[in-house]
């Protein structure tokens, strides 16, 4: 936020400031010691103060920083301001004896300068946003003005009818005096209760008091329009002036820090209570007293209480509403509206508790598959909208006794009362089924697959133990990758609690160094020359020895551990290859889900920095299908060309190469999977694989070669290089050195 400006920097407003202190002053002294000099120059001294004040609203309308609406109030204030200036030079002129007719004009002035500051404060709109809040708003003015009526005819006013005459021309000071009283009470409370986002909040509450003691300090001058020394108008006009003129510096100085009105929804407003408390102390004081109006006061009194009780039932209706909508919240999903997890939970735990001995009830737990994917490729919107539509089809879907939950992104939960079995089988497949057929989400026909676990719930059951036994079934499900349901048996648990098990070692071994990477050449056709190795994970196992990544990749792909030993693996890789003699480049195995990490580049970009490795000697090998996979990969894909990085497309031929796929994926190699090197069968694919990237101008590996055959079949066909046990099995990384030191062509 910019600094605010002090509010006493400003010429004008200092003028303001110390004019009204001469003022003041001026009053006073003259009210203790009698005139100081003739009464004119009185009010030539409120002239001088309401000057400077005008040039402030001057201020407010030229600030560039200026809302229009403020600009047009400030312009209207100015007006009103200005009649004032007019109003004090006929009372000079008058008080100079000029002419009789002056003064009558200087109240009609005065009435009409009252009126332009009155009507733009009637056009400032109410804050509140509802009608109910709008209704209590409406109270509060009433509340207000019925009280400060009130106050204002049984101080002021009343006095006109003093000895029980009424004439026109009383009834007509009586109606100025209550309409300029009740307008500024009315005006203040506006004020207070409105709000503006234009507007600084502060500016608005000096605003009221500007219309306070301009209306009712105007009212009241007017009923004693000549005190023995001097007129309180004398101070009521450089009072009002100072409040308008502050507020006008403070609209200015609020604006240059950035800071709006804001409007805290509010509950209540303790100036209804305030009215109450006057008109309460004024019955007392009629009782102690006598005084008359006995029966007004007491209509009042009561009428005001009625407003407060009426205000209060509303408030309490609004707070019941407020009550039920965070309730709402609380217990639901904000995006689909289905229950959230904590509702999930004790409608479980109630079922528990409720269900009798043979009213069997079921937990399942659902998760879609690929959903990631539709997120990254198409977009959270689309994701969200695919989430919504999933939970009207499961909602359609079941009986109104079940409950359907959303647990947290993709993770759906529906509740089955009273029923098991095959009952909950045939809702489960229904639902599946509707999942599947296809739907336009964001104008985008758009399937979802799920997977499902059930757990059965007897009475008795623990809640918890039952979303963990669905929670188990469902993976167990979501591994057969085919969508479909499982039931929960208790077998289940162990394999579950083995894959635990080894995420959390598998984690240890990351952050304690367990794990090594190999290194397996990949040598030049036909020579057999080492141009460079593939980096291949080993983890040395504290208990089970060393392990090849087929022991572990699975668990730690799926627990998203892979990114972290990704990480450690490159970091680890560049830090050796930076060392080889020559230029030979180092390979490693990216997986889809790294691809997938927002920065994958970025962490590429410090591996090779910190390693000292040029890009150009770094090649990434990713499978086909992360070729595929869109959305942040293909970002992040971009990004690594960007660096200079080489990207190998891995175990090509298995996944869902197409042509098109190779034409848009900006790879620079490809690597044909072992299962086509061709062991005496055909070499039907080889060739065309050999002849599609020589099209496209990609470098070709051949990968698995185990015999020389192979090997001399290989570089026939047109492939440049190879790896394979034939030439050299994957090996530590002293071991790669000692190779890479001797410099000789493996065996070709
Ligand atoms: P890959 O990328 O296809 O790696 C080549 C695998 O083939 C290696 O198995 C290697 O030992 C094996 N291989 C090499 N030559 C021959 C041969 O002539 N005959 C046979 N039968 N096999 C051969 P490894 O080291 O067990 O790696 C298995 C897979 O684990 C790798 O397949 C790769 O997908 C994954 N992997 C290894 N290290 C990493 C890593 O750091 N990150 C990621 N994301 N995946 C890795
Ligand atoms: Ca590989
Ligand atoms: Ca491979």
């Amino acid at each position: 936020m910019p600094d605010r400006p002090p509010l006493f920097a400003d010429r004008a407003f200092q003028a303001v400031t110390a004019l009204l202190i001469v003022n003041v002053a001026a009053f006073l002294v003259q009210e203790g010691t009698g005139p100081l000099w003739p009464a004119p120059v009185n009010w030539l001294l409120v002239i001088a103060v309401i000057v400077p004040a005008l040039v402030l609203c001057r201020r407010v309308q030229t600030d560039p920083g200026s809302a229009p609406v403020v600009r047009r109030y400030w312009r209207t204030v100015e007006v009103g301001i200005s009649l004032f200036v007019g109003v004090t030079g006929l009372r000079v002129l008058a008080e100079a004896g000029v002419a009789g007719w002056l003064l009558p004009a200087s109240v009609v002035l005065h009435i009409l300068g009252g009126v332009v500051l009155t009507w733009p404060l009637i056009g400032l709109p109410f804050s509140a946003r509802d009608r109910t809040r709008m209704v209590g708003v409406w109270l509060d003015l009433g509340t207000l003005s019925a009280a400060a009526g009130l106050l204002v005819w049984h101080f002021a006013a009343s006095a006109l009818f003093a000895d029980g005459r009424v004439t026109v021309p009383r009834v007509l000071a009586a109606a100025t005096i209550m309409g300029a009283g009740l307008n500024g009470v009315y005006l203040a409370a506006k004020v207070v209760l409105a709000g503006v986002d234009s507007f600084a909040r502060r500016g608005l509450y000096w605003i009221g008091a500007s219309a306070l003691i301009g209306g009712l300090g105007s009212a009241i001058s007017f009923l004693h329009p000549h005190q023995p020394d001097g007129n309180l108008l004398l101070l009521v006009l450089p009072f009002a002036a100072f409040a308008a003129a502050t507020g006008a510096r403070t609209q200015v100085v609020d604006t240059a820090a950035g800071a709006r009105s804001r409007r805290a929804p509010r509950g209540y407003s303790l100036m209804p209570y305030l009215a109450v408390a006057a008109v309460d102390a004024l019955v007392l004081l009629h009782n102690v007293r006598g005084t008359g109006d006995g029966l007004l006061i007491d209509g009042v009194a009561v009428t005001l209480t009625a407003l407060v009780v009426v205000r209060q039932l509303i408030a309490f209706r609004q707070n019941d509403a407020l009550l039920a909508r965070i309730g709402y919240e609380a217990s639901h999903d904000m995006l689909t509206g289905l229950a959230n997890r904590a509702l999930f939970g004790e409608r479980v735990t109630a079922a528990v508790t409720r269900s009798g001995p043979d009213e069997p009830f079921s937990v399942v737990l659902i998760d879609l598959d690929d959903f990631k994917t539709v997120n990254d490729t198409l977009g959270h919107a689309t994701g969200d909208a695919l989430l919504v539509h999933v939970a009207e089809r499961m909602r359609a879907n079941v009986r109104p006794v079940d409950t359907v939950a959303r647990l947290g992104g993709d993770e759906f939960a529906i509740l089955f009362e009273g029923a098991a079995g095959k009952d909950v089988e045939r809702m489960l497949v229904r639902i599946a089924a509707a999942l599947l057929e296809p739907a336009l989400v964001d104008g985008r026909p758009l399937t979802a697959r799920a997977s499902f676990g059930v757990a059965d719930g007897h009475r008795g059951d623990d809640a918890g133990d039952l979303l963990r036994r669905a929670d188990i079934a469902m993976y167990e499900a979501k591994g057969r990758g085919e969508g479909g349901y499982e039931r929960y048996r208790p077998e289940m648990e162990t394999r579950g609690a083995e894959r635990s098990r080894q995420a959390a070692a598998l984690r240890t071994a990351i952050t304690e160094d367990q794990l090594a990477v190999y290194f397996q050449p990949v040598v030049t056709l036909p020579d057999g020359r080492i141009t460079g190795a593939e980096a291949l994970v080993r983890w040395q196992h504290p208990v089970e020895g060393l392990l090849g990544p087929g022991a572990f990749i699975d668990t730690a792909e799926e627990t998203g551990l892979i990114v972290p030993l990704g990480v450690w693996v490159l970091r680890a890789a560049t830090r050796e290859a930076a060392t080889w003699p020559g230029e030979p480049t180092v390979s490693v195995n990216v997986s889809a889900r790294q691809l997938r990490e927002d920065g994958f580049p970025a962490v590429v970009a410090a591996a090779l920095r910190d390693s000292g490795l040029p890009a150009h000697r770094l090649t990434v090998e990713i499978t086909e299908s992360v070729a595929v996979g869109g959305g942040a990969t293909t970002e992040n894909l971009q990004g690594l060309r960007d660096l200079g990085v080489r990207l190998s497309l891995d175990d090509f031929g298995t996944g869902a190469s197409t042509l098109s796929l190779l034409a848009s994926c900006p790879v620079d190699q490809i690597k044909l999977d072992r299962s086509f090197v061709p062991d005496g069968g055909s070499d039907a694919i080889a060739d065309a694989v050999a002849q599609m990237a020589r099209a496209f101008g990609l470098q070709t590996v051949a990968e698995g070669v185990e015999t020389a055959e192979q090997a001399a079949l290989m570089t026939r066909l047109g492939y440049e290089r190879a790896q394979g046990f034939h030439f050299a099995r994957p090996m530590s990384a002293a071991d790669l050195r000692g190779r890479l030191g001797a410099a000789t062509a493996l065996s070709s």
